[in-house]
């Protein structure tokens, strides 16, 4: 099932997240319908709060992104990717730029500085715990999402002067006035604005 997707301003995006257990039975459910709402958005990555929801869940599928893969000689793992209780456990000393979108700020793109490598501890959709590196393009997604989940989104990276500029395209986000070809949760009926913007 498609989930209407929560747009900037919707106050679940700053909210606290709790871990998942097996024994929540929603949440294999919910892994496939956000799984069908990042394919559908055609996103490559969408977190719990996203779909209004408070679980450590996101989901990744870069597979659009295969051109890239092989040009940068990264070897894709298989996709889509289940991260459930996500935990960066060790960074890159280097940073590297990359421009960033995201389906609950639509239209707006921005460069953002992130380590280039994490080391990440988390568990699959079946509750398998994984370790491991991620670099490229996937270590980018990743801690884009895991921001999500932590109540940080992409906006909160930029220069003060640069989200200054945005300020009025961020207001109209949030105050409905956009528009986006995949389903919106709240669009046109006046969000509450709970995200100052300056
Ligand atoms: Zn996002």
């Amino acid at each position: 099932m498609i989930l209407p997707i929560h747009l900037l301003g919707s106050p679940i995006l700053r909210e606290d997240t709790v871990e998942v257990t097996p024994d929540m039975p929603e949440v294999q459910g919910l892994i496939d319908d956000m799984i069908e709402t990042m394919q559908g958005a055609r996103g490559i990555g969408l977190a719990a709060p996203q779909v209004g929801r408070s679980e450590r869940i996101f989901v990744v599928d870069v597979s659009p992104m295969a051109e890239d893969f092989l040009e940068a000689g990264l070897a894709m793992p298989e996709q889509p990717m289940v991260f459930l209780n996500a935990r960066i456990t060790a960074s890159g000393d280097e940073e590297s730029e990359f421009e960033e979108g995201c389906l609950s700020i639509p239209d707006i793109h921005e460069t953002v500085f992130r380590p280039d490598r994490i080391e990440l501890e988390w568990m699959d959709g079946s509750f398998k715990l994984h370790r491991a590196w991620f670099d490229g393009i996937l270590a980018r997604v990743i801690q884009h999402e895991y921001d999500h989940v932590d109540g940080v989104l992409f906006i909160d990276h930029l220069r003060p002067l640069r989200r200054r500029l945005l300020k009025r395209r961020l207001l109209d986000i949030q105050e409905g006035r956009v528009s986006s070809d995949y389903p919106t949760y709240g669009h046109g009926i006046g969000l509450i604005a709970a995200d100052p913007v300056s």
